[in-house]
């Protein structure tokens, strides 16, 4: 009796607009028996899950009293962790798309050579979505070099996460000419920067609702990391209710920011890519629904447990978790992670950021600058895999054209390793790969040529074919 009469007074009122969800909500933590079967119950149910405890089998979920009920009925006892999380508005001092935009725009006056601010398009409510470019001489087109991308904040909620969006590119540009390896990834690749990508989202994190998720679709959003085309709404990984947290939208692609992130990513064809989320410290790579794993998963996975590997938890006790979302949490459906690895043809991870007891919107000066600090391990490791086992180059015709429509043909000389590749109109490539011996062979239409062995060690390896001109 004592504790429901607690959990009452818990609860917060969200407010009468449009955007809040109805009723009150808490935040609660349910400890699972069998984690996988129980979190697909939970899936199947809807709930918010707003992050999970791998060691201690717990799960933090956003409920109102309907589903608080529902978990009762279902035997859990869920402990109220703390309602203020819910009601309050974020630390003023995380950013906002106002602040985002300022601070990007001052590196980039700062550091004319090294940065250069665009915006991407603009988000459904006619915000600018920022992204930031980061290389020498950044004014200037350089198709040889091969681009990274990191982005942060698909969910509006997560504000830790444009915190390292910016970090990355506050640590780079300070960096430039002081730290040798920074100086050398900002002279060799391109790193691409969408600090804050839910731009409408967060506004109504600030100005409605601290644990809005979605964009701003219609008063109730649309999760737009379900929203993605590749194997939309395909495996219960997604919800079809307006209301749910993982909302998918009317059709795959509808909305303006999927679309948006979409066009970046095929105009930049990065090879690697990290999205930002918190909370849970894990790190995620494709596939979200359950039984599927990458064609090449002998290189993305191993990037992905390398990454895992080097982010230290908030306690101290030991580091991040890899695998796959089925693997770590749920089924995903229309998520960024799967449309990338097979339509982008990029290697891209999610780094859930912060654990339960930090939240959404952990005390800002107690866990910014750690956090951030933290990440930096994770960025690194990925920018330097860049400089390891891979093949790098330019298809050449005969006839001194690059021949359109190339295709690369990769397969490990006595392994089951295979992989194909669209090559884009430069002709320039980047693969990365494991150390091994390859059969390497390109096509292109009008043009013909032989396979060749190609040996790659721990370091990238130049492969410049020429196609005969049929
Ligand atoms: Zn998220």
């Amino acid at each position: 009796m004592a504790t429901k009469i607690l959990l009452c007074v818990l609860f917060v009122l969200s407010g009468g607009n449009s955007f809040a969800q109805s009723g009150s909500r808490s935040l609660v933590r349910i400890a699972l028996g069998d984690y996988r079967a129980e979190m697909k119950k939970i899936q199947a149910r809807s709930l918010d899950v707003a992050g999970v405890d791998l060691d201690q089998k717990k799960v933090d979920l956003i409920v109102d009293s309907r589903e608080l009920q529902w978990l009762k009925a279902e035997g859990y006892s869920p402990m109220v962790v703390s309602a203020s999380r819910v009601a309050a508005a974020p630390d003023s001092r995380y950013q906002n798309p106002e602040k985002i935009e300022a601070a990007l725009k001052q590196f980039a006056a700062i550091h004319p050579d090294l940065a250069e601010v665009k915006s991407i398009g603009k988000s459904l409510e006619g915000r600018d979505v920022w992204a930031v470019r980061l290389t020498k001489n950044v004014k200037q087109e350089h198709p040889s070099r091969p681009h990274v991308f990191f982005n942060a904040m698909h969910h509006a909620r997560e504000v830790m996460t444009s915190e390292i969006g910016l970090d990355i590119v506050e640590t780079l540009l300070n960096g430039y000419g002081k730290d040798p390896q920074i100086t050398h990834w900002l002279d060799a690749y391109v790193i691409d920067v969408v600090p804050m990508f839910n731009v409408d989202g967060n506004n109504l994190v600030w100005s409605q609702d601290s644990m809005w998720r979605k964009n701003a679709r219609g008063g109730y959003g649309v999760d737009i990391n379900r929203n993605y085309p590749y194997a939309w709404n395909s495996c219960r990984g997604s919800s079809g209710s307006k209301y749910a947290q993982d909302y998918r939208g009317e059709s795959a692609a509808s909305e303006p920011e999927t679309r948006l992130m979409m066009e970046y990513v095929r105009s930049i064809r990065p090879v690697m890519s990290i999205s930002y989320h918190s909370y849970s410290e894990i790190v995620i790579y494709p596939y979200g629904c359950e039984g599927q794993r990458t064609e090449t998963r002998e290189v993305v996975e191993k990037i992905g447990k390398e990454l895992a590997s080097r982010l230290k938890k908030d306690d101290g006790k030991g580091t991040y978790t890899a695998g796959t979302a089925p693997e770590l949490l749920y089924s995903v459906d229309g998520g960024d992670l799967d449309w990338l690895y097979a339509v982008g043809q990029v290697i891209p991870f999610v780094i859930e950021v912060n654990a339960s007891s930090q939240g959404f919107q952990p005390n800002y000066p107690r866990w910014r600058d750690r956090t951030v600090e933290a990440q930096r391990e994770g960025w690194r490791y990925l920018l330097s895999r860049m400089d390891g086992a891979s093949i790098f180059g330019r298809i050449k015709g005969s006839d001194g054209r690059v021949p359109p429509q190339a295709r690369i043909r990769i397969r490990a000389e006595g392994g089951a390793f295979s992989q194909e590749l669209q090559v884009g109109p430069s002709g320039h490539f980047h693969v990365i790969l494991n150390p091994g011996i390859y059969r390497v062979q390109v096509e292109a239409t009008g043009y013909s040529s032989e396979p060749r062995q190609v040996k790659v060690g721990d370091l990238r390896t130049p492969f410049e074919p020429v196609l005969r001109k049929i």
